[in-house]
């Protein structure tokens, strides 16, 4: 089948308790690794890239091969477009093929992001695209966005509420006190925060941050109605670990399809890992694609 909306999908696992795994990546071969150990498993799988790797690889080589790779699989598979704030990038990203897209309003005040959200909204939900928002606003770095710990904000319950009324967002990111990046310590979630939250609002919930929070963590935070988990830094340190460990080894190989194959399995296996971790192995066939 062709790529579809991360909707359908999101909406089941929020229904069922799970959460589908969204996974950073910066080549074709870590694309090729996640949707091998989604295949494996089973799971529905969210292909994801930020700006960054938009501007690294091109954006019409991202959706040929997540094209490719959707064609391929049996499971099904989205690509989305993760923390873009700028509006014309993402429309460009629609059209190229994308079928999920986050607007990232989240460091404007509230009213300028319900306008920035609901033009996205607008434009998506022509084409059949999922929208991500943020409230709140998400601690680290991710590419050039770089929150300090003491400028992040939790997002309000009420205010989320508020917030998927006026914009129809199909998705939303509160944030709940994870990061982006490794942490240093234990995240500090506020579970109570997730519960209320989810109490409030029916769209299904993204956990940001993915990479290192302990399992037991991201069960609980699962289990509240996070739906969808992003793991971008931890998959990005095993591929390059694996390449770096190989030039320790081998320091006369320069041949690629050498030492990629290693770095993919690497990938792989901890793609699998956070698939189990999150309860979405085995629930390809739950989702309605037609
Ligand atoms: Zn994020």
């Amino acid at each position: 089948m062709g790529l579809v909306s991360s909707t359908p999908m999101l909406m089941e696992a929020r229904k069922n308790g799970y959460a589908v795994v969204a996974f950073n990546v910066h080549t074709i071969e870590m694309m090729q690794a996640v949707v091998d150990a989604a295949e494996e498993l089973q799971a529905p799988l969210i292909l994801q890239t930020t700006v960054g790797t938009v501007k690294h690889l091109g954006m019409d080589y991202i959706t040929a091969a997540a094209k490719v790779a959707a064609a391929q699989a049996s499971i099904p598979i989205a690509l989305h477009l993760d923390h873009c704030q700028d509006f014309e990038l993402i429309a460009q990203c629609m059209r190229s093929g994308y079928t999920s897209v986050m607007i990232d309003a989240s460091m404007h005040p509230f009213a300028e992001n319900v306008k920035r959200t609901r033009k996205v909204v607008e434009l998506a939900s022509a084409l059949g695209v999922n929208v991500e928002a943020e409230l709140g606003k998400v601690g680290g770095v991710e590419d050039d966005i770089v929150v300090d710990e003491a400028d992040a904000l939790l997002a309000d319950p009420a205010e989320c509420e508020l917030f998927i009324e006026l914009t129809g967002v199909s998705t939303l990111a509160p944030a709940i006190g994870t990061a982006h990046g490794i942490y240093k310590g234990e995240p500090n979630i506020d579970f109570t925060r997730i519960a209320e939250i989810a109490g409030k609002v029916e769209v299904p919930l993204v956990l940001h941050g993915g990479s290192g929070i302990p399992a037991a963590q991201v069960q609980r935070s699962v289990s509240l109605g996070m739906a969808k988990m992003n793991v971008a830094t931890e998959l990005k340190n095993a591929f390059s670990e694996s390449i770096k460990q190989s030039f320790i080894d081998h320091p006369s190989e320069l041949d690629p399809r050498k030492y990629m194959v290693p770095a993919k399995e690497a990938v792989k296996k901890l793609a699998m890992e956070k698939i189990q971790l999150c309860g979405s192995a085995g629930k390809a066939n739950a989702v309605q694609t037609r």
